[in-house]
């Protein structure tokens, strides 16, 4: 991980997304590429930083949205192939969801039937695909499982309609969550087993999304094998797939301030930023970010309680320790903090959002956006 000074920011908090780590992950997703023969969307529910989407759409084919508003950013901003999925579309956004797509996932026969006619008139060269729930479920969490019981996302092979057959183009599954090529095998055989004799109509599959690709002890090599292999038993069929977290992954830090520091019963600190609001994921998950220079609760010398600056009392980061004790004014380094952040922030307590920066492969600190008390303000009434 390249080593950048954070010391110097003139305000936290902020996220700062670092170019030469991003292109990095695209270099990856773009071997895969060219190894396999598939293509490579992103994901804008993970990573949707479209200051960076130049960058982005020079390695990748395009975005995949869940829905109008991610749609017309992937158009406006990315312009490449635009993919839509909703677990349903509605009536007065379909048909603009139609013009700015080049394909439609529909999440259950009722909504390709609803809507099959009119995309297509409004818009002959869109491809029309079926998300299917292949229900193979081997994700880590329930909160993040597409194929659990009960799943509203997909259809499953019992819900399947063959009616539909003649106007499908493609079918999609989503299935993963931060996983390696052997839970993409497994869900690649439930797919097969379940959906297989339905392929060899279609103009692709679409693997979805989940693939931690960029990570280091991902088989990046076998995850070339397995899509070469599927393509070779289905007529070279086109295959995507729409990572998002493998996009940001390890891109960049959250750097936040340290404002107060107490003792009530531990040491506490109190800093600029929030986990509810700006680190949403840490507990929802949950998981333990990792700080840059610390150790895990009594490692080092001088272990404290970080906390939001928020009125929620389970706002907490989590224990750590460190060499020093903490001061006002220190910077604590979120790493990682670039993918699911500030695509799911909250203005929650009328806490500020943190500014969004490049560090740019040219070594300069870009502040892309800051934001205040107008962007609270305006969400409340
Ligand atoms: C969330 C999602 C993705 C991206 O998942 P990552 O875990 O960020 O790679 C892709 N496709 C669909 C349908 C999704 O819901």
């Amino acid at each position: 991980m390249a080593d950048v000074d954070f010391s110097k920011l003139p305000h936290t908090p902020m996220y700062i997304c670092q170019e030469t780590l991003l292109e990095k992950n695209l270099q990856l997703l773009d071997r895969v590429q060219k190894e396999s023969g598939a293509k490579v969307i992103l994901a804008l529910k993970g990573f949707a930083m479209w200051s960076t989407f130049d960058l982005v759409g020079h390695y990748l084919q395009g975005c995949t949205a869940s829905g109008l508003h991610e749609a017309k950013l992937a158009r406006e901003k990315m312009n490449k192939e635009v993919h839509t999925y909703s677990p349903a579309f509605k009536e007065d956004e379909i048909d603009e969801i139609a013009r700015i797509s080049n394909d439609i996932v529909f999440n259950s026969p009722a909504q390709f039937h609803r809507y099959y006619d009119r995309v297509k008139a409004i818009n002959p060269n869109l491809t029309v695909s079926l998300r299917v729930n292949p229900e193979y479920s081997s994700s880590p969490v329930d909160l993040y499982n597409p194929c659990g019981v009960y799943s509203r996302l997909g259809t499953t092979i019992a819900n399947f309609d063959e009616s539909l057959l003649d106007k499908l183009d493609g079918l999609n599954f989503h299935a993963l969550c931060e996983q390696n090529v052997d839970a993409l095998e497994g869900v690649l055989e439930a797919f097969e087993s379940k959906f297989g004799s339905y392929i060899d109509g279609l103009k692709y599959v679409n693997f979805g999304g989940g693939h931690h690709i960029t990570r280091v002890d991902y088989d990046v090599d076998r995850l070339i094998e397995v899509i070469r292999a599927f393509k070779a038993r289905h007529n070279d069929i086109t295959i995507y797939l729409e990572p998002g977290e493998a996009v940001g992954w390890q891109t960049g830090p959250l750097v936040a301030s340290v404002l107060d520091v107490m003792h009530n019963a531990m040491n506490i600190a109190i800093l600029d930023t929030s986990a509810e609001a700006h680190m949403p994921d840490t507990l929802a998950m949950p998981y333990r970010a990792m700080i840059r220079g610390s150790g895990e609760a009594g490692e080092k010398a001088h272990t404290y309680r970080l906390g939001g600056n928020t009125c929620l009392a389970g706002d907490i980061m989590g224990d750590y320790s460190f060499d020093a004790p903490l001061q006002v004014g220190d910077k604590i380094i979120f790493e990682d903090q670039i993918h699911y952040t500030f695509v799911k922030n909250t203005t929650f307590n009328g806490i500020k959002l943190p500014s969004i920066a490049l560090w740019t492969k040219d070594d300069r600190l870009k502040i892309v956006h800051e934001f205040g008390y107008e962007d609270y303000k305006n969400r409340l009434s």
